[in-house]
């Protein structure tokens, strides 16, 4: 999703960007080959009609933009997932009094999820592929290029 400016906004679901643009808020600037409907071609970028000050330079703390900045990959076996597949692991537990805070939630795969359970990373003997950080915008629109870069009709939007 783009902002008014041609700045890229976030990275959305194809059900919310089709939302978007049945109440006239977005407009296609670029559509997939794909059709979700007679007529109606998949979006693949989308631009909202009128500009969206973005709300603050530190990013919403969400499920969906941690497995972002993880790249759908666990950070324990470094496999890649789907999100349906991952899930939120506290690095230090919660009931050893770890955060729900970007710097200690991580996705990983259910597998080893259960295989940590309730204890840190040094007790379970298990390594983190990297320290987890706070997401910015900035970071965010490097994780918009990392995302895109298969992404032929997203790459010209966020490579400039
Ligand atoms: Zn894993």
């Amino acid at each position: 999703m783009l902002n008014a400016s041609y700045e890229p906004v976030n990275i959305t679901r194809a059900r919310r960007a089709l939302v978007l643009l049945i109440k006239g808020v977005a407009v296609v600037e670029e559509a997939h080959d794909r059709f979700v409907h007679i007529g109606l071609q998949l979006p693949c970028v989308i631009r909202l009609r009128q500009y969206r000050r973005l709300p603050s330079r530190i990013q919403t703390l969400s499920r969906k933009n941690i497995l972002i900045r993880d790249g759908y990959i666990c950070q324990y076996c470094g496999g890649k997932f789907l999100s349906s597949e991952l899930e939120l692991e506290h690095v230090i537990p919660r009931a050893q009094g770890g955060q729900s805070a970007w710097e200690n939630l991580v996705a990983a795969c259910r597998d080893c999820n259960a295989r940590k359970a309730d204890r840190t990373p040094a007790e379970a003997g298990m390594k983190l592929l990297r320290q987890p950080r706070r997401v910015t915008i900035h970071t965010s629109r490097a994780l918009m290029r990392q995302t895109g870069i298969g992404e032929e009709k997203w790459r010209k939007y966020l490579y400039y």
